[in-house]
């Protein structure tokens, strides 16, 4: 359930969550879950991370954790002011590296090998982007579960379990494939965005939604995440996922957050989801995939 309020800055038995900025100028969401409170990139100026987190009633210095998705800036413009903190930095050993994260700060993390914050559980998925080791998050807490997803450039049969498991889904719709192709972007610069290392268009996040619901479980809240301020529009992202759902008698509500700005405030109603449990695929290396159209 969304709400345009911050919650009361007490302690709150529920899982909470808040983008506070999202696409190519900067990514940063607030997980926060009974005392405990983590931050999904850290790619806006300290400022801004600072005040989203005083609505909340947290303060930088008592962040929990950072999970980090990949080095791109604009997952990590703001991590160098906010590590002066020593906040546990989660990551990929790819992604520690590529990043320069301090070592003191450097806590690992692998598929199939959780992270445990207080009460919750970080689990990484791995996905295909033109970053070092790049991850998204599924986020276990025992008032529900959130998956991230944002930065992959195709899906993966992996990640489907995860979106089933959810309470939340925070899942990139970077393009529409039509404004991308006829838009002002170079060729090369198309071609990255659209490649399997790329980006997720609003159809493969569609195709993703209704390959993990089409068989009757039940749908979470959709956050749409990225969406490119050249190549796509918040409502046209939301009509087209909405729809392709809708021809499938699938129904739940989908927000695109905004690029530049904080987003709604989720809270979860009571307990979590169906627990995840990560397909052995995950092991190695040879993935299934979806066919691209
Ligand atoms: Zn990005
Ligand atoms: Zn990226």
């Amino acid at each position: 359930m969304s709400d345009a309020r911050a919650p009361a800055p007490t302690s709150d038995p529920q899982l909470t969550v808040q983008s506070i900025g999202s696409g190519s100028s900067g990514n940063a969401l607030i997980v926060r879950a009974g005392a405990q409170a983590i931050l999904v990139d850290c790619g806006l100026g300290v400022r801004e991370i600072t005040s989203a987190l005083r609505a909340h009633g947290i303060r930088l210095a008592t962040l929990d954790a950072i999970l980090l998705t990949h080095e791109h800036s604009d997952h990590i413009r703001g991590l160098e002011r906010v590590l002066r903190h020593e906040i546990p930095v989660i990551a990929t050993p790819g992604t520690h590296r590529a990043a320069r994260i301090p070592l003191a700060a450097q806590e690992p993390i692998a598929p199939h090998a959780p992270v445990t914050v207080g009460a919750i559980e970080c689990w990484a998925l791995s996905v295909r982007h033109d970053a070092a080791e790049p991850c998204g998050y599924f986020i276990e807490t025992p008032a529900g579960n959130l998956t991230v997803l944002t930065d992959l450039g195709s899906w993966r049969d992996n990640l489907t379990e995860a979106l089933r498991a959810s309470d939340l889904v925070v899942v990139e719709a970077n393009h529409d494939l039509a404004m991308l192709r006829n838009g002002p972007y170079p060729a090369y610069l198309k071609r990255r965005v659209a490649s399997d290392n790329g980006h997720l268009s609003n159809a493969d996040c569609a195709l993703a939604l209704i390959t993990a619901f089409g068989d009757g479980t039940p749908l979470p809240e959709i956050w749409l995440a990225h969406l490119s301020a050249t190549n796509n529009i918040p409502s046209l992202a939301t009509e087209a996922i909405t729809t392709a759902l809708r021809r499938q008698d699938l129904e739940t509500p989908v927000t695109a957050l905004p690029r530049r700005a904080v987003g709604p405030v989720w809270r979860s109603r009571s307990g979590g989801a169906a627990r995840f449990r990560p397909p052995p695929v995950q092991l190695g290396l040879g993935i299934e995939e979806h066919p691209r159209r």
